[in-house]
């Protein structure tokens, strides 16, 4: 978009890739940044930043707003945040390709993530073109799941048929070539959770041949968190790729007080020549699909064999022997307690809002969870499941990055959804200081945008693409909580996508400047 031009005056300067802030001003001509802190051309609007901080636009390194973007209303709730690229397909979980049956199965798991927007067969061409027609509010750079690559080619099923092989890797190919830039995985989700490690490094290949990244969901994040940590670790060196580490965090009480392990095999993995980091979001609580909770056996063979499964009490039995044992690949049952896992979307509305324990009244909570997932297999859930001196830990690691792991903007979401880069600016920057400014920067821009190759983004600098972000470090924040998530957020004042002025004052403009971001070339590298 071609306009004046503009001229960020007297801020605080950001460089995104952690260096101290100074006051200087941004010129912005052409969708680049032309000039900072020296002359600048004549001519540009001036937008007055005195007393606020400049940097670059946020970088969601872990997004699910694969689909919401396709709603015929701008979706600008990252945009508000300062957010300007959202990484998503995440978790092995991507809206194609997928064929007609697999996108009927994608439709009853997976809708919770789809913002009411109807899940189809699409080739990934296809939906990275209908997404840049669409227009986002911001930025999209797309991952290819595992999760659906195994759905498409080889179903429900847990062993993969002759030949599923080889068309996983066909797929995932066409998705490079369609511009993914990276591959990801979700292993506590099925199908992807069925997959070997061999499975992976084949795929994982395919997208080291493109210079793709591999950002996993690992297979488990609690009491195996380092087993877990160790098939990736494999996976990436192995196949050559970058490493993703989803999400980092320490779950359920066996796993408490381990953040340093896994810090300290990313940093060794790093020695050993793997290019390895993570990302994060700034709470004490996650979210997921309440199916989670169960092994991922429950859904072998499609979603009428699992409803069948959690119906025949014998059946039900077998399933909680497996989940109690709490093994690698057990699902989430042992590290939740009932009482920590909330409701928030359902089929059934009058169970929103309340927790595992409390639908479950005098009732065994196990055989709550199993009508509930029988009753919906979507349905979601926030799950209490970090301590807090985790989270700082790992926060504290410049080796790990954010993302916010959102869900589609209604209903009663994870309030990371509306507040997470806020939040972390606000409380674990302002009011906590376990971040500097400059670091939390830096893990919001630079971090993300070298790992998932976002050339000319993530920095402020002359020549960068002009995506930058506004802030007053006096008030930046958000207040959402586990009920109430979906408040405004404060303190972030204007929003530059591409040289487009798309949040003034802290209000979206109706511009929906945003873009597929695809990696660039069609050839391997
Ligand atoms: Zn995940």
């Amino acid at each position: 978009m071609t306009g004046p031009g503009l001229l960020l005056q007297g801020g605080t300067v950001f460089d995104g890739l952690g260096g101290p802030g100074r006051v200087a001003d941004v010129a912005v001509v052409d969708g680049r940044m032309v000039a900072v802190g020296t002359d600048p051309p004549a001519g540009l609007r001036r937008i007055g930043c005195d007393g606020l901080a400049v940097a670059p636009g946020f970088v969601d390194t872990h997004a699910h707003s694969d689909l919401v973007h396709l709603l015929e209303e701008p979706q600008p709730f990252k945009l508000l945040q300062g957010v300007t690229t959202e990484v998503v397909g995440n978790c092995g979980l991507t809206f194609a390709p997928l064929d007609p049956a697999s996108a009927e199965v994608a439709s009853t798991l997976w809708s919770s993530l789809a913002g009411g927007v109807p899940i189809g067969p699409a080739s990934f061409g296809e939906l990275a073109d209908r997404l840049d027609r669409a227009g986002p509010a911001n930025n999209l750079a797309l991952l290819v799941g595992h999760g659906t690559l195994r759905l498409t080619a080889n179903g429900l099923e847990e062993r993969l048929r002759p030949g599923a092989a080889e068309r996983m890797a066909a797929l995932a190919a066409e998705a490079f070539r369609a511009g993914a830039v990276g591959l990801s995985s979700g292993l506590i989700y099925v199908p992807g959770s069925y997959a070997d490690t061999a499975e992976l490094v084949a795929l994982a290949r395919v997208a080291a041949t493109y210079g793709g990244v591999y950002a996993t969901h690992m297979r488990d994040e609690g009491a195996h968190l380092e087993t877990a940590l160790e098939e990736a670790v494999t996976i990436a060196a192995t196949a050559g790729t970058r490493l993703q580490v989803s999400h980092c965090k320490a779950a359920g009480r066996a796993a408490h007080g381990t953040a340093g392990r896994l810090l300290e095999r990313l940093a060794a993995a790093r020695l050993d020549g793997v290019d390895a980091q993570g990302d994060q979001y700034p709470y004490d609580a996650g979210a997921t699909v309440l199916s989670a909770l169960l092994p991922p056996a429950v859904a072998a063979g499609g979603t009428e064999a699992m409803r069948a499964r959690l119906r025949d009490p014998a059946a039900r039995a077998a399933l909680r022997a497996q989940a109690e044992r709490g093994g690698i690949g057990d699902g989430a049952w042992v590290e939740a307690d009932p009482a920590d896992v909330l409701l928030t979307g359902h089929r059934d509305p009058g169970v929103v809002g309340r927790t595992l324990a409390e639908v479950a009244g005098g009732r065994d909570p196990w055989d709550a969870l199993c009508d509930l997932v029988a009753a919906d297999p979507a349905a979601a859930i926030v799950l209490r499941i970090m301590r807090e001196d985790d989270v700082r830990a790992i926060m504290a690691s410049p080796l790990v990055g954010v993302g916010s792991d959102n869900g589609p903007p209604t209903g009663l979401e994870h309030p990371r959804t509306w507040g997470c880069f806020p939040r972390l600016l606000g409380r674990y920057v302002r009011e906590l200081g376990v971040l500097t400014w400059e670091q939390a920067i830096r893990k919001a821009t630079w971090l993300g945008a070298r790992q998932f190759r976002l050339d000319g983004r993530g920095l402020l600098a002359e020549g960068a693409v002009a995506d930058l972000c506004v802030f007053d470090p006096a008030s930046v924040g958000h207040d959402g909580t586990w009920l109430d998530p979906d408040v405004p957020v404060r303190g972030i004042e204007h929003v530059v996508l591409g040289g487009d002025l798309v949040v003034e004052h802290g209000r979206f403009t109706g511009r929906r400047s945003g873009r597929v971001l695809r990696r660039q070339g069609t050839t391997p590298r």
